[in-house]
């Protein structure tokens, strides 16, 4: 009988995306996935560290897995990602959860087959000798990592959409955040490798793909060619069939008039886009080391507007950075009215050790959660009233799911990127319809179909 495989993934899509990655290595090695944790004969966490919450649930599921590995002896249990990639991370690991076969860093997760032989191995071996030993695999980030990662399968899991990484890691040293410490610098992928994986997931039916990458803007800066992300997307763009494009995440410092007249050209790249603002005040983004201002990035919603009028426009906020006053809250407060984003994914900061911030002075818990709360129903209030705009529209949505929730119903995204919820069947995952909306709520919409998009 085939073993089986269980993944718990944490955090961004990067990480949905590597767990692809992974479920491709162990398929490849002759497991099957499996619905829980208790048919597994491998678990692996692929974890993530930018927040604090991710960090401290994954800590407490790996912490779960110890009466597991009491019943079933050969279970392996297998540590991956972000979190042990932070200085000191792996050897706390082992520390705290010695039963933890299995630690790799985000960029050794390839090594994951061999490692799991070396586990098997060292068992055999104990079982000779009576000898307990745990093998742990941590940091060391290889030379030619862009080769191995190009031979590495990705076992696809979210049809219609493919998850393509263009660019790993990030030069920018934002200074709340740990991903340059834990993923390095930046890597760009050769342009002929994407286009090739882009064309075979076309071919294959997909009828999204999303690329990714820390910063997508930055793609093609340490190449020693012209390729930048605008070409790339020309590019793209030239594949035959009927295909949606996606991006993210995109640094306001980086996005360039080009790419805007390459996604206002095209007919493929989704008129929607994810530009994180942070903060709405100079001195917090200056603290942040953002490295642009207000006015760069009011210009850019109006070059990004001029061009899409349409286009639908998201965002990451934090609030409680430690040199956030009320003033410059209230003037985060400020450019999300000017802005009216349709949705935006705001957070508490919360400090990484490691990080600059996290050596300054704190402000209390109950303030930041006063303002998210103050942020959240002005947003909410926001995106209701542009969803209001979208009822009694016909809109071309890509349906991606069935949703079991409301019964025999489908949902898909119209191209600028807004949640549609209408009658159909699993048959409908992977067709383009036009949909009349009917209702909004919140940041939801439904509707009715109105015929096939061939
Ligand atoms: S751009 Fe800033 S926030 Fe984004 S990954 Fe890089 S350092 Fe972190």
């Amino acid at each position: 009988m085939a073993k089986k495989y269980f993944i718990n993934t944490y955090g961004c899509q990067m990480n949905v995306h590597e767990s692809e990655k992974l479920a491709g290595i162990l398929a490849d090695k002759g497991y099957e996935e499996c619905e829980g944790e208790e048919e597994a004969d491998i678990i692996v966490f692929n974890t993530c560290c930018i927040r604090d919450t991710a960090e401290r649930r994954a800590l407490g599921n790996i912490g779960v897995t110890k009466a597991r590995k009491k019943e079933n002896p050969d279970l392996i249990i297998a540590v991956v990602g972000c979190m042990p990639q932070q200085e000191g991370a792996a050897e706390n690991i082992k520390e705290r959860f010695p039963y933890v076969d299995i630690v790799l860093g985000t960029r050794n997760i390839s090594m994951l087959a061999d490692e799991i032989d070396k586990v098997v191995a060292s068992r055999n071996a104990e079982k000779k000798r009576s000898d307990k030993k745990y093998r742990c695999f941590s940091r060391t980030l290889p030379e030619d990592y862009l080769d191995i990662d190009e031979h590495t399968p990705a076992l696809r899991t979210s049809f219609p959409n493919a998850w393509v990484n263009i660019i790993y890691g990030c030069n920018n040293f934002c200074s709340y955040c740990i991903v340059p410490y834990v993923r390095g610098r930046e890597l760009s992928r050769n342009i002929n490798s994407v286009l090739d994986e882009v064309k075979r997931c076309v071919n294959a039916g997909y009828k999204e793909i999303t690329l990714l990458g820390q910063n997508v803007n930055s793609y093609g800066n340490d190449l020693d060619s012209d390729v930048n992300f605008a070409r790339l997307l020309h590019e793209i763009d030239k594949i035959d069939g009927k295909f949606r494009v996606r991006f993210m995440t995109s640094h306001p410092k980086d996005l360039t008039e080009a790419v805007m007249d390459e996604m206002a050209a095209s007919n493929k790249i989704c008129r929607n886009l994810h530009l994180p603002i942070q903060a709405g005040s100079d001195k917090v983004l200056a603290d942040m080391n953002r490295r642009y201002d207000t006015a760069r990035y009011l210009g850019l919603i109006d070059g990004l507007r001029s061009r899409m009028p349409d286009i639908g426009i998201t965002t990451d906020i934090m609030v409680g950075f430690p040199t956030e006053t009320e003033k410059d809250f209230e003037d985060t407060l400020e450019i999300v009215r000017k802005v009216r984003y349709s949705n935006a994914f705001t957070f508490i900061y919360s400090p990484r050790k490691g990080t600059p911030a996290a050596e300054m002075e704190q402000i209390p818990y109950a303030v930041k959660q006063a303002r998210i709360s103050r942020l959240i129903a002005l947003q909410n209030s926001i995106t209701k009233e542009i969803s209001d705009t979208y009822t009694g529209g016909l809109y071309e949505v890509l349906c991606e799911d069935i949703a079991p929730k409301y019964g025999q119903k489908v949902c898909g995204r119209t191209d600028s990127g807004r949640l549609v919820t209408f009658d159909g069947t699993k048959e409908d995952i992977g067709r383009f319809f036009n949909v009349r909306i009917t209702q909004s709520k919140s940041a939801s919409l439904f509707g009715t179909k109105e015929g096939e998009i061939e």
